[in-house]
């Protein structure tokens, strides 16, 4: 598929859905992805909040995009910080390293330093937009373009769900948009630095992250329920137009 066609489809989606589900927020971490979101939620002119979650454990490079694009685009940006306490009660128990001694510990850092402050920033609010996709890893393969997430209690839009890499990073050129200087260094999916790595051309985009576990378990809590899936089920029509 061309990439004008994928940005039409993008374009609908976004459209349709924020019209549907308001008020919206989207949440960025400022990958690639996400940055092609921004660019089309200023495109397209949407009532949008953006926001991102400062874990406290970011590579510079994220900061300076953060900063890059709040210039470039002259909007507010929410940036979420964990729980001083939690995350300092957290660090005296076990570690400011302790993600690498234990899956169950690597869960619980995320957990603090994403997940908490996901939930804050949802509240309130009737749709959450990610930039998601199916081709990022074996996790997200199935993913839906818009799915109803009960834990947090609102619709969850993926816009570029069925977007190649290459048509992302073309629409990042096309439009000159600006993107993490990590990307140009062989990391395709950044996330917090001891936690993040780069990739070999071929591997899995998520590869990088979390990789002394394995591939099931690298996921950091914020797309899944209460049970521990994935968040994936398509609604029903109605329930997209409630
Ligand atoms: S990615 Fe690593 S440092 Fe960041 S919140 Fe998760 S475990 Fe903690």
């Amino acid at each position: 598929m061309n990439l004008d066609k994928r940005i039409a489809d993008a374009s609908t989606r976004l459209r349709d859905v924020v019209t549907a589900h308001s008020p919206a927020t989207f949440a960025s971490s400022f990958g690639a992805e996400d940055m092609v979101i921004l660019d089309l939620i200023e495109r397209l002119e949407l009532d949008v909040e953006v926001f991102t979650l400062d874990t406290g454990r970011l590579h510079e490079e994220t900061h300076a995009l953060i900063a890059l694009a709040r210039q470039k685009y002259q909007r507010p940006i929410r940036v979420m910080s964990p729980d001083s306490a939690e995350l300092e009660s957290f660090v005296a128990d076990y570690g400011i390293n302790a993600f690498y001694d234990s899956v169950e510990l690597r869960k619980r850092c995320c957990s603090i330093r994403k997940v908490a402050p996901l939930r804050r920033a949802l509240e309130g609010k009737r749709l959450w937009i990610t930039g998601l996709r199916r081709g990022q890893s074996v996790t997200r393969s199935d993913f839906a373009v818009l799915a109803h997430d009960s834990d947090h209690g609102l619709f969850k839009l993926n816009p570029i769900v069925d977007w190649s890499t290459e048509e992302v990073f073309e629409y990042l050129q096309r439009f000159d948009v600006p993107s993490n200087a990590l990307h140009a260094r062989g990391f395709p999916s950044i996330g917090c630095a001891p936690c993040t790595r780069a990739v070999n051309p071929g591997e899995d985009e998520r590869s990088g992250r979390w990789w002394w576990e394995q591939a099931e378990s690298r996921e950091c809590g914020l797309h899944m329920d209460p049970q521990g899936r994935l968040v994936r089920t398509i609604p029903s029509k109605a329930d997209v137009n409630a």
